[in-house]
């Protein structure tokens, strides 16, 4: 902890000046901040909703998880009168969904939005993804503006607003919108309108232009997560090391070790911003050295390290069977088309499309896993899970 409040006296780390929201830049530099319900990577309203904007209007202070000298966490508060109200966020993933997913470039609204669902309990991803889905809807002729009982165009901050509150009492179309997005998408003939993986939403970046976040939700144990391994820390940030984002060669192996050391710093009850970039070395396969450490120290334990990465195996791979049993396989590991099919129209990875099917062969390969994603029994009597 000294070591690490020095360095941060140096070079203040960015998630404490600005929160995750400070993300929105990146992404949309590198071309993958899901616009317009994921048609594109590039939103031309982004310096509206960065995080300098965001600490700039309505940071009122930092907020941090106990013991934690980051302080990533945002208390904020809006006096716009339209959008008055007070709490914490909103963080970037809420930006994306609620903001330019919906082109909607009022920070104040996307806040409020956020409030709304703190407060009543609901995922900030999955409901921005939702209302997106649904102006996608409108946009395209599949659902009216009758229907829904109020105009719904893309960048409508209102109806962002009043939709969501509908939502959490499920009040007129939002009794529709709580169902998510591809109960909805279906319910008016276009399910491919849902950018989902196993029917839930994804986080913040677009697999054309960073192609290991597609294979990781894809293969996600819970559908579309950057909580169950997030290389993007790689190909978008260079932590722990620099990658190409637009190769999709090798991502395989930096996408299982990722999920791995995920298990492990879920299970271990530490913070992902923290360990990834403090408690792990700098090599592709992300050994978690500094966890270890932390670990034995708790503990009074005499772990090793390839104990601690098998560990993280063993959870992945456990979680895999649960799947297999319930009737999942690679046919489940699946990407909306248009993140595999269409190109993507601007931004750095304009042209490419999600390399998934690719991805997947090396992934079950490197995962000891048949081809169809269903673990070999060899693999298992490894981890002891047979
Ligand atoms: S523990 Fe993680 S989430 Fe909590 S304040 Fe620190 S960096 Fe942020």
């Amino acid at each position: 902890m000294d070591r690490f409040r020095e360095d941060a006296k140096k070079t203040p780390l960015g998630l404490t000046v600005n929160g995750t929201a400070g993300v929105v830049v990146a992404t949309q530099n590198f071309g993958v901040l899901p616009t317009k319900n994921w048609q594109q990577g590039t939103f031309d309203g982004w310096e509206k909703i960065q995080g300098e904007e965001l600490t700039r209007r309505f940071l009122t202070k930092n907020s941090a998880c106990y013991g934690c000298p980051i302080g990533c966490g945002r208390k904020t508060k809006v006096d716009d009168p339209r959008f008055a109200g007070q709490g914490e966020g909103p963080e970037y993933e809420t930006i994306y969904a609620m903001g330019s997913n919906c082109m909607v470039d009022d920070l104040a609204a996307i806040t409020k939005a956020n409030y709304i669902c703190n407060e009543l309990g609901m995922d900030t991803i999955t409901m921005g993804a939702t209302i997106a889905c649904a102006m996608e809807l409108v946009g395209r002729g599949y659902l009216s503006e009758d229907q829904v009982g109020r105009s719904l165009k893309w960048g409508n901050a209102e109806a962002l607003v009043e939709l969501t509150r509908m939502t959490g009492s499920r009040e007129g179309f939002g009794d529709q919108l709580a169902e998510g997005s591809y109960r909805l998408a279906d319910r008016y003939g276009h399910p491919e309108l849902s950018i989902h993986s196993k029917k839930q939403e994804f986080p913040g970046y677009e697999p054309r232009g960073a192609q290991a976040m597609g294979l990781a939700y894809a293969t996600s144990p819970i559908g579309g997560s950057h909580m169950r391994g997030d290389p993007a820390y790689f190909e978008l940030f260079g932590i722990p090391q620099p990658v190409d984002p637009h190769e999709w060669k090798g991502k395989a192996k930096i996408t299982k070790s990722f999920q791995d050391l995920s298990a492990i710093i879920d299970s271990a009850g530490l913070c992902i911003f923290f360990a990834v970039r403090n408690l792990t070395d700098k090599q592709l396969d992300v050994p978690p050295t500094g966890i270890l450490e932390y670990l034995n120290a708790a503990t009074g334990a005499e772990y090793a390290l390839e104990e601690l990465m098998q560990a993280g195996e063993r959870i992945i791979n456990a979680e895999r069977l649960f799947l297999t049993k319930a009737g999942f396989s690679r046919k489940d590991d699946s990407l909306p088309k248009r993140l595999t099919e269409e190109p993507a129209p601007t931004g750095p990875a304009k042209g490419m499309v999600c390399h998934l099917q690719e991805m997947l062969d090396e992934y079950y390969r490197e995962q000891g896993w048949t081809p169809d994603g269903v673990p070999l029994a060899d693999r298992l009597k490894q981890l002891n899970l047979l």
